[in-house]
């Protein structure tokens, strides 16, 4: 039996033998009870363009500013970067060095390792460094934090609003639309891409044959 063929259950290390779901099938461990993966999903090709729509808002969220201050009729109009950039001139460089890896580092390199390793699967061809791609990807998941960041901008405009005035600028909903699209990001079976990668090496391994 192929050791792709097997799932373990993340709860209580039981393991199943995986069979192809019929549609909106779960398969459910039968030990514990819990799911062990699903049928349907998106499929790679709405993965790919999730990830590349995921780049594009990105780069706006990070160009633009995110909202602009306004008091005693100085404005005063920040980025993300200009917002790091201050909180480490305050002293607090941890916060700054911690706000940099989670909000901008973390999900751009998530983005673009889904983005690579999509493209070459979608192409047929097995990427670089695949194995190392994807214990990355499982490892920053929960590293990724632009909700946190979408957050606690939120409730700092909310205090600031008494002390001055506060207006909201495209970077702010550019990270809103990207909040949304990283928890989708997040939220795809990551054994779509072993079993197309499987498939992808399969295939190289039958030509290399022929040839
Ligand atoms: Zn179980």
């Amino acid at each position: 039996m192929r050791a792709s063929s097997l799932v373990v259950c993340e709860h209580c290390d039981a393991v199943h033998e995986r069979r192809r779901l019929a549609p909106r099938e779960r398969a459910l461990c039968v030990r514990c009870g819990a799911e062990l993966y699903r049928a349907g999903g998106v499929d790679l090709y709405t993965m790919l363009a999730l990830t590349l729509a995921s780049l594009i808002v990105f780069v706006i969220a990070n160009v633009y500013p995110i909202i602009t201050l306004e008091l005693q009729g100085v404005a005063n109009r920040s980025t993300l970067w200009g917002a790091i950039h201050a909180t480490w001139e305050t002293g607090v460089g941890p916060v700054a060095v911690l706000a940099a890896l989670t909000v901008f580092f973390f999900p751009l390199a998530q983005i673009l390792m889904f983005g690579y390793v999509l493209f070459e699967l979608l192409r047929g061809r097995a990427p670089r460094g695949f194995v190392d791609i994807m214990h990355a990807l499982r490892l920053m998941r929960p590293w990724s934090m632009v909700e946190v960041f979408m957050l606690g901008t939120l409730v700092s405009v909310v205090k600031i609003a008494g002390l001055a005035q506060v207006t909201p600028e495209i970077g702010i909903f550019a990270f809103g639309v990207l909040t949304i699209l990283l928890t989708t990001i997040n939220s795809f079976d990551l054994r779509l891409l072993w079993d197309a990668h499987e498939r992808v090496a399969a295939d190289g391994a039958a030509a290399g044959l022929v040839a």
